[in-house]
């Protein structure tokens, strides 16, 4: 592990008694700029529920709505947080 993914993988380690959800592992199918396809779910920020950060060059990507980051807290409430990324899979003409 690089020093740089070691330290985002700590920072994120601290936010885990915070929030669920934050840590866990999005792949989709739209890229990074840095051309990476797997994202990590982020802090909250101001009115953001949570942020998406690129998983190699912790760039920020996005944010999560409300939405997903409720249902994907009821889903740790139930079955425990995810042990192998979350696949996104959207209709063509989002993209
Ligand atoms: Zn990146």
């Amino acid at each position: 592990m690089s020093r740089g993914k070691a330290q985002r993988s700590s920072q994120l380690d601290m936010f885990h008694k915070a929030d669920p959800i934050v840590g866990i592992e999005i792949h989709l199918p739209r890229h990074c700029r840095c051309g990476h396809d797997m994202l990590h779910i982020g802090p909250s920020s101001g009115p953001h529920r949570a942020s998406l950060q690129c998983a190699r060059c912790g760039c920020h990507c996005g944010w999560l709505s409300n939405e997903i980051a409720n249902f994907l807290s009821a889903v740790i409430t139930h079955f425990g947080r995810p042990t192998a990324p979350i696949y996104v899979r959207v209709p063509r003409k989002v993209l």
